[in-house]
């Protein structure tokens, strides 16, 4: 039987959005290194067969000899799949463009939904005393993103400042409502967060104000900028926390960790 209480071990969120480009990646990347620099142990895992998380955070393609594709479809423990990065507390389960078949080879299999649930479980009895799961996923609502609700207890989703931002979020609803009635009653939504805004475009005030009529506090208080440093870090293979420290995509993910462990103190007391 799967136990989805979990009420010891690390905190699971999927970063999710079916859009493509609105920031998951990055988030992902630069808010488990934040959270890292404040001196919890992070894990990522990249469940987008593009690899752009675990490239951003350094791992190269050659290195990755088992990956996320192995803990679902192989037979190979996570424990044999982690990276260690190049940020101190900040680990990784990598993926390759293998992952881009899974979707397929998952449909027969029994426990299809279930797949990285149970290999998360099973971290945590190995000992590696995780604080925050980061689960990168895909820009689809397939199978491999319903891996990650499952296995999830919140998702955060990521909300390009930009026209139709709120389109497709009445979809990615849908999809937590299904996941809630089919094995996962207790996911819940960490919260959307403004990405890629500017202040002094319109449309950026105009998104915010879209988001915070229609979805309250739903919304992180924490936005994160255009911020030209944020789009260079992964070229460098590292995150924009070490890159440029005091750019203000750098701040502004220290903001956003900050938000969420102070919500997470705050549930728990
Ligand atoms: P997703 O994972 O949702 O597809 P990404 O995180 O890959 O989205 O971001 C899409 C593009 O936008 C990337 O080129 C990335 O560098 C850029 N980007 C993301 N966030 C920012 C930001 N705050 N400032 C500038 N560019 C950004
Ligand atoms: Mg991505």
């Amino acid at each position: 039987m799967s136990d989805l209480s979990r009420p010891f071990g690390p905190k699971i969120i999927a970063v999710a959005n079916q859009k493509g480009g609105v920031g998951k990646t990055t988030t992902t990347i630069n808010l488990a290194a934040a959270l890292a620099e404040a001196g919890r142990r992070v894990l990522v895992v990249d469940l987008d067969p593009q690899g752009n998380a675990s490239t951003g955070l350094g791992i190269e393609v050659e290195d990755r000899k088992y990956t996320t594709y192995d803990i679902l479809l192989g037979d190979v423990d996570i424990k044999d799949v982690v990276l260690q990065t190049v940020t101190p507390n900040l680990l990784i389960v990598p993926a390759t463009v293998d992952l881009s078949s899974a979707d397929l080879e998952l449909m027969s299999s029994e426990k299809r939904s279930f797949l990285l649930h149970d290999a998360l479980r099973q971290i945590e009895m190995d000992g590696f005393n995780l604080d925050y799961v980061l689960i990168d996923c895909p820009p689809s609502l397939n199978l491999l993103t319903v891996n990650a609700m499952i296995a999830a207890h919140s998702v955060l989703v990521p909300l390009q400042s930009e026209f139709f931002a709120l389109e497709g979020l009445s979809q990615l609803m849908l999809t937590i409502r299904e996941v809630r009635q089919t094995g996962n009653k207790d996911l819940r939504i960490e919260g959307i967060l403004l990405t890629m805004y500017d202040k002094r475009n319109n449309l950026s005030l105009q998104v915010e104000q879209d988001a915070r009529d229609n979805l309250g506090d739903m919304v992180f208080s924490t936005r994160i900028p255009r911020n030209v440093r944020v789009s260079e870090a992964p070229s460098f293979a590292m995150p924009v926390l070490t890159y440029d420290t005091m750019s203000k995509g750098a701040q502004a993910y220290r903001a956003l960790a900050k938000e969420l462990i102070q919500k997470h103190r705050v549930k728990v007391a």
